[in-house]
């Protein structure tokens, strides 16, 4: 059962830690009261011409938490869950992330209540468009910067891209991030954010002591950040000893054969649907392993498992997988964690890179790319993990009082408080 007065609400999750952060780095109440919601939230109706000839109609959101320090910039999620509170929290963990890794960024998330899996690839297509024509008074490439993000993809980008530029009267590939390379795509953006969470993991070994060589790591979802993340950890000498999915788990603690599930998940990253001795729900996250990252959906890690997670280290690589509750927990039990505004940013830093890119119009090189990455992944974990151990708060809370800190300096020269 879990903790009936836990609140695994994300967007009040966030805000307590926000709170936390700027009364610690000495911060006025008021400096919360313009930081703890988006400056911005547009919800939208889309009317979607379906194949069948009948007309759905989507609800669509753009939320952008604040804009002191530049352009909102954030990916857009298709999925059944999507809803207000979800998009408010995921724009607020945008705005640490930049701030984390020293964008000129301000924080930005969308989201389509549809499940993609449901839907024709021309259904898919009319949908993404919809959105953009719904939305386009408030996006831009110097106003607010789309991406992909759980059940979005780099076609979906394309579309969008096309409909704005179409909507515009000029090619404007610095709208939104996440595009094929033909379009102005960067290199390593497709996996850039398992690469960051790969640098997040390394770094948490080196912390703790542990060689990668032979650790045993346990993944909780297949889809973008967790299947290459799989990858990059099977090829660098760790064992991947568990997978996930929506269906469910797959562990073996000799190592899964990690190619052949690569080579048989599908588009929405579902692999164990294929085998009949799945473990059932969450009860991968409870296998003995190294690192457990968790890849997949918020609140997985709450009160109720927290107390049998067997990892000596949690990478967040899904936004919001582990409530408040459960980080207590895990810290009291000597569990290290990093929070998912650390260890998944490399997706918004090779974002940036595609739109300065895109900027300038001159295109950088895949070894590049990797290079700037693991810069600026390697510099933002020293500065979080100095400021853990100087001002004894854990991970999630140390990531958040640097993340907030250049917004609301930002806030405060432009005189908004
Ligand atoms: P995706 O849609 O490509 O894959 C999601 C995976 O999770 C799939 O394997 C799916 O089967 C699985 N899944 C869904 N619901 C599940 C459940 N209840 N239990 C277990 N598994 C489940 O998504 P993604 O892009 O890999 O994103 C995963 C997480 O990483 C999300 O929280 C996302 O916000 C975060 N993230 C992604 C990026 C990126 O660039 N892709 C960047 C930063 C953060």
């Amino acid at each position: 059962m879990a903790n009936p007065v836990e609140n695994v609400n994300v967007l009040h999750a966030t805000q307590v830690v926000i709170e936390e952060a700027l009364k610690r780095l000495g911060f006025s109440e008021e400096m919360y009261e313009l930081l703890k919601e988006p400056l911005r939230l547009l919800t939208v109706r889309i009317p979607v011409r379906m194949d069948d000839g009948k007309v759905k109609v989507f609800t669509g959101y753009r939320a952008q938490h604040n804009d002191a320090v530049g352009p909102t910039k954030g990916g857009v999620r298709f999925h059944p869950d999507v809803n207000e509170d979800e998009v408010k929290a995921l724009s607020m963990w945008m705005s640490i992330k930049c701030g984390i890794v020293d964008l000129p960024y301000g924080g930005g998330k969308g989201g389509i209540i549809c499940d993609p899996r449901q839907m024709s690839f021309r259904e898919l297509e009319r949908l993404s468009r919809g959105y953009v024509r719904a939305i386009s008074q408030l996006v831009g490439p110097t106003k607010d910067i789309p991406a992909p993000d759980v059940m979005t993809n780099s076609q979906i980008m394309a579309w969008m891209m096309d409909e704005y530029s179409r909507i515009r009267e000029f090619d404007a590939p610095g709208f939104i991030t996440g595009k094929p390379l033909v379009l102005g795509g960067s290199h390593g953006r497709e996996t850039a954010t398992a690469k960051g969470v790969t640098i997040a993991i390394n770094k948490a070994l080196e912390k703790q002591g542990i060689p990668l060589e032979g650790a045993k790591v346990v993944i909780q979802g297949f889809g973008n950040a967790g299947s290459y993340l799989s990858k990059f950890m099977h090829e660098s000498g760790a064992k991947v000893v568990g997978i996930s999915d929506v269906h469910g788990g797959l562990y073996d603690p000799d190592g899964l054969d990690i190619e052949y599930l690569l080579d048989r998940r599908d588009s929405f990253g579902a692999v164990t649907n294929l085998f009949q001795n799945r473990l059932p729900g969450k009860e991968i996250l409870e296998q003995e392993c190294d690192i457990l990252v968790p890849a997949a959906v918020e609140n997985q890690i709450t009160s109720e498992n927290a107390g049998r997670i067997r990892a000596k280290i949690i990478v967040e690589a899904a936004n919001g997988p582990t409530t408040l509750e459960a980080t207590k927990i895990l810290t009291e039990r000597g569990v290290f964690l990093v929070p998912d505004v650390l260890a998944n940013a490399g997706g918004v830093v090779v974002s940036y890179f595609e739109w300065v890119q895109n900027n300038q119009g001159y295109y950088w090189t895949e070894d590049e790319v990797h290079a700037k990455l693991q810069d600026v992944m390697e510099m933002a974990f020293e500065n979080v993990y100095n400021v853990h151990i100087t001002r004894s708060v854990d991970m999630r809370l140390a990531a958040y009082m640097i993340g907030v800190r250049k917004m609301a300096e930002a806030a405060r020269f432009r005189g908004w408080v």
